[in-house]
């Protein structure tokens, strides 16, 4: 079946399959280049990404802004999603059937941008794209190919701001991630 933009955010918009939709503001469905070699998957809309409908724009998108420019990109070039698209209220992790009935959107998403590489930011995200088992602590940092994409667990930056002191192994991971950009410049696109 083909995918299109237009149609997978206008589903995303309408959608009402989880109990999440009655209590936020609006969908955040995404935002980023389309064809980004690097896309970045969190957990769910906070309180300002609900009232503006963009992902990681509060206190957490702003580190996160930083940590890429320390390694040379720019947001635009990334397209940055997150597990589902409607903020959980008082920012509790979406329940698993929340994150089911989402899931199929971020599918969509990827399979339209084909990135290169996608960092995991937080345990949810990790939790539902690589494996349940995963646990960030000990995960985070690790490779895990599927079908020609890499993937990376890290720590959500709302994680950093609590704790300071693993910004040192956040930072490691996203060095991880410029090298493997850079290293897959030379293979072609699976
Ligand atoms: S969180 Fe996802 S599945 Fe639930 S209503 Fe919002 S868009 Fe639909």
């Amino acid at each position: 079946m083909r995918i299109d933009w237009a149609d997978v955010l206008s589903e995303i918009e309408a959608c009402q399959k989880c109990r999440l939709r009655a209590g936020c503001s609006r969908t955040v469905p995404g935002e980023g280049d389309p064809h980004a070699r690097l896309m970045l998957i969190g957990e769910g809309p906070g309180g300002e990404e609900d009232r503006l409908g963009r992902p990681f724009v509060g206190a957490s998108g702003q580190l996160l802004d930083k940590m890429l420019s320390a390694i040379g990109i720019r947001r635009e070039e990334t397209y940055i999603a997150n597990i589902v698209k409607c903020r959980p209220p008082m920012n509790r992790q979406p329940a698993p059937d929340e994150a089911e009935a989402c899931l199929p959107y971020l599918r969509k998403q990827t399979a339209l941008i084909r990135p290169r590489v996608i960092m995991l930011l937080g345990a949810t995200a990790a939790k539902y794209t690589i494996s349940p088992e995963i646990r960030i602590t000990r995960d985070r940092g690790k490779w895990v190919e599927r079908k020609g994409v890499w993937m990376m667990p890290t720590y959500h930056p709302s994680a950093l701001l609590r704790d300071p002191a693993l910004k040192r192994l956040a930072w490691e991971d996203l060095k991880a991630v410029r090298d493997k950009l850079k290293e897959l410049e030379e293979v072609p696109e699976p």
